[in-house]
């Protein structure tokens, strides 16, 4: 930590739930409390609003009635994305979850292909539409959609992959990554070093690895 306190206010009962089963998410709320940060699971921010140099922050518990206030210095929202599409629509191309794409990436005005965030497609090996928040499979995928358009054959199945750092621990998770998938963990270390494996019907759909981080 840098010497600030620190609260971290999220809806769910742990950090990363709808990522990790319930045993290691619970695992994260106690690493970052050791670390010192105050952990404020099952709360929802309300409303945020300057007061002076300040930030009020107001919160509710989720199951209570109780409005909570925190007045902060800053505040930093991680709050996901919505594909910003629009440009999309206004040219008639079919937007679901986000631009619809085929496995060369075209959309559906063949001449206009799309990657990354903004772009949904059918991932083959995890059979179901996916829309990728990730700087591998934007990465990847906009390789892909270079290769097409340049007229090369493309058929995109990348499983896409992603990784973070929580304090000393890392973790690095490739396919569908869903605690609400039936999860079989192998730890070496409870919760510090080992594999979490995401199935569906004796298949494996992805798999998430922990490790401690090095000193660098
Ligand atoms: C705070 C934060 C932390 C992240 N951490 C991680 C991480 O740890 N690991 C990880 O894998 N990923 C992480 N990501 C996600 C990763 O950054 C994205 O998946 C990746 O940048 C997506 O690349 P992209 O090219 O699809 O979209 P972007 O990087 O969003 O690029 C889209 C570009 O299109 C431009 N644009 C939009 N509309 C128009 C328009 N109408 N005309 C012209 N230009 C337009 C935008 O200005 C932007 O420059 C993080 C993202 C954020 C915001």
């Amino acid at each position: 930590m840098t010497g600030h306190d620190v609260a971290m206010i999220f809806p769910q009962q742990a950090i990363g739930s709808r990522l990790f089963p319930p045993d290691l998410a619970q695992s994260l709320n106690d690493l970052y409390r050791e670390k010192g940060v105050e952990v404020r699971a099952g709360e929802t921010v309300e409303s945020v609003d300057p007061r002076g140099s300040k930030v009020v922050v107001k919160t509710r518990s989720s199951g209570h009635d109780r409005q909570r206030e925190i007045v902060v210095d800053a505040v930093v929202a991680g709050l996901g994305i919505q594909p910003n599409v629009e440009l999309a629509q206004a040219a008639g191309l079919d937007v679901d979850n986000g631009i619809c794409v085929d496995a060369a990436l075209r959309t559906s005005q063949p001449d206009i292909f799309a990657a990354g965030d903004v772009a949904e497609f059918y991932n083959p090996m995890l059979r179901s539409h996916l829309r990728v928040e990730h700087e591998d499979n934007a990465n990847t995928m906009g390789a892909a959609a270079g290769r097409s358009m340049a007229g090369q054959l493309v058929r995109y199945d990348h499983i896409p992959s992603f990784y973070s750092d929580l304090f000393e621990l890392g973790y690095e998770a490739v396919g569908d990554v869903d605690s609400r998938l039936e999860t079989i963990a192998d730890w070496k270390d409870p919760y510090r070093e080992g594999v979490v494996y995401y199935m569906e019907e004796d298949r494996v759909r992805g798999r998430a690895a922990v490790e401690r981080l090095g000193p660098d």
